[in-house]
């Protein structure tokens, strides 16, 4: 059987590496900056909404690859989704990276963002995971 932080750690290198998120949107709706001073790390989230309803979004920018992979993969777990639904999962994520939450039931609605579980452990990184999900926080948090 495969080691499942294998899988992990393929699914954050493949988001890091290539990242088809990694664009400019045509008619974005919102545009939010986020800044990681301590590693450098820069994004610029655009998101397109058509009701409630999370269209679309992309990113570009530059930093460390587990800030940008998870800049890209938080994209592919929300697009498509509400906007509470969005907001519980960018909640839930932002608990799993500080251990408030670990329950395997609660931390299924973060799809392929599971596979940053293991950054919990890694201080230094913490900040490069939560990047992308603070900046749509700045986002979501007017709606
Ligand atoms: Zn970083």
């Amino acid at each position: 059987m495969e080691d499942l932080t294998d899988v992990y750690n393929e699914i954050i290198m493949e988001h890091s590496m290539n990242s088809y998120n990694k664009k400019k949107l045509e008619n974005a709706d919102y545009t939010e900056i986020g800044h990681n001073p301590n590693c450098g790390d820069e994004i610029t989230l655009e998101l397109k909404l058509n009701g409630d309803i999370i269209e679309d979004m992309a990113f570009t920018g530059h930093g460390c690859a587990i800030s940008q992979a998870s800049t890209s993969i938080m994209i592919d777990t929300l697009k498509g989704k509400t906007i509470d639904e969005a907001k519980k999962i960018v909640k839930t994520f932002i608990e799993m990276i500080k251990r408030e939450t670990t329950d395997e039931e609660q931390l299924k609605i973060l799809e392929d963002a599971i596979a940053f579980k293991n950054v919990s452990n890694m201080p230094a990184r913490v900040k490069c995971a939560l990047l992308a999900w603070h900046t749509i926080e700045g986002i979501l948090d007017g709606k």
